[in-house]
């Protein structure tokens, strides 16, 4: 986009109190929700958002509409909408401000998105450390039971639509769709096996369908203003507005509402002021901590679009943009990425388990100036070893950067191998009294 300061924020519009759901109607809320109620088919609101491009905004970037199209026919028994607002991913803090500012947008969504797959409940599941925004989407919920958005018989037709929301307890794989199932079942949340897929075989065995929660709060604009309309706003394969997280060292960071397939050094340079203290960049992380990062030398020209970051060796994920200075210690860096995955991994599988602690050891060995030029080659074979072997992604998460920052930034590795520290620099004196 050449002039970005002339786009109009959708999702979070600049208007006082959009929580409050008499100002949210006063600015067309909930008018989609009706229009598709008394004038549409659920298969016709499938079309018009497969023919959005709408792409799913939580990581996979998969089309939503094609992913509403896999629900079996109703047989009259449940099946379920879940809403995936764990947002936990380091990096990734976007949900967050949709969750807060604009929660009635999220709920039209997913009312809509339930109507479209003949839901009979929608869960909202939150990480609980929301726990602001949690009691904040509960009164925003409660406001839209009484104007009768949610219930029996919504609006006075047939459909009728169980809303639920469900705190999790901090753990990063419950983001991970079937983990996620388990853990608002009340069990451990260990992800499952697939097929089969949640659609088949989801919620209660039942046929279930996940979005993130930015994906949802798009689809009421698509119905308000049409596929066509929104498929004209960003990149043309990766189309709508997108909710850019930009963090680490620049000088203005935050969550910018622009349209997909921003440039990334705009997004860097002018969106969020430069790099702090006007240093040079040395790396980005274009999309939450597991995705690839991209060397500096790597970004000219690549935008913030599937398939441009897919051709520049990364990916879209969170659009969590991290933004590294020249000053940066990449071995630090990774270090803590994969103490992270380490972590969170729950455990169930051995290529998992073992694997994100194998790394974890070797990498702080080379961190304190111990380990072995081996080391580098040990540590891509043991990626090797977890990528696609388990039942979740979470070894993929934990491989790729391992992966992908030794091959960008090898020479790093190999001098620290060789026991030269990488010097540390002193603190950036604040400019604020
Ligand atoms: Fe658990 Fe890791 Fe296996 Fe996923 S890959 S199921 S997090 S052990």
């Amino acid at each position: 986009m050449t002039n970005w300061k002339a786009y109009r924020p959708l999702l979070l519009p600049p208007i006082r109190g959009l929580d409050r759901i008499e100002v949210y109607e006063q600015h067309g809320g909930y008018e989609a929700l009706r229009r598709v109620l008394a004038e549409w088919t659920p298969a016709r609101v499938i079309e018009e958002v497969k023919a959005s491009g709408l792409r799913g905004r939580g990581g996979a970037g998969f089309s939503t509409g094609l992913k509403w199209s896999f629900m079996p026919p109703p047989d009259g028994r449940p099946r379920y909408l879940c809403v995936n607002g764990d947002e936990s991913e380091p990096g990734t803090f976007k949900d967050r401000q949709i969750l807060e500012f604009n929660p009635h947008l999220l709920i039209e969504g997913a009312l809509i998105a339930a109507y479209a797959i003949q839901a009979t409940a929608i869960y909202l599941y939150i990480r609980g450390e929301y726990a602001d925004w949690i009691d904040r989407v509960e009164v925003a919920l409660l406001q839209a039971r009484e104007r009768g958005y949610i219930g029996e018989r919504v609006l006075g037709t047939d459909w009728s639509i169980a809303f639920y929301v469900h705190r999790g307890a901090g753990a990063y794989i419950c983001g991970e769709e079937s983990a996620l199932m388990e853990s608002i079942e009340g069990k451990r949340a260990y992800p499952r096996q697939k097929p089969p897929f949640p659609a088949q075989r989801g919620l209660w065995g039942r046929p279930t369908t996940i979005n993130n929660v930015e994906t949802l709060a798009n689809v009421p604009l698509i119905i308000r203003h049409g596929a066509e309309w929104y498929n004209q706003i960003g990149a043309p394969k990766h189309p709508g507005p997108i909710l850019y997280g930009i963090s680490g060292h620049v000088n203005r960071p935050g969550v910018y509402e622009l349209p997909s397939g921003m440039p990334i050094e705009t997004l860097i340079y002018e969106v969020a002021g430069g790099i702090r203290g006007g240093k040079r960049l040395k790396a980005v992380i274009p999309g939450g901590s597991s995705t690839p990062p991209l060397r500096a030398d790597q970004i000219a020209g690549v935008t913030m679009d599937a398939e441009s970051l897919r051709a520049a060796g990364s990916m879209m994920g969170t659009a969590g943009m991290v933004v590294l200075d020249e000053d940066t210690d990449m071995v630090r860096v990774l270090v803590r990425i994969a103490e992270f995955y380490h972590h969170e991994s729950c455990g169930q599988c051995t290529p998992c388990r073992e694997g994100t602690g194998w790394l974890v050891k070797i990498l702080r060995r080379i961190e304190r100036g111990e380990g072995k030029p081996a080391d580098l080659e040990l540590l891509l074979e043991i990626c090797n070893q977890m990528e696609g072997r388990t039942v979740c992604a979470l070894a993929d998460a934990a491989a790729w950067p391992v992966r992908h920052t030794i091959q960008r930034f090898r020479e790093e590795f190999e001098a620290r191998c060789r026991g030269s520290l990488f010097s540390v620099p002193e603190p950036i004196p604040s400019t604020s009294q």
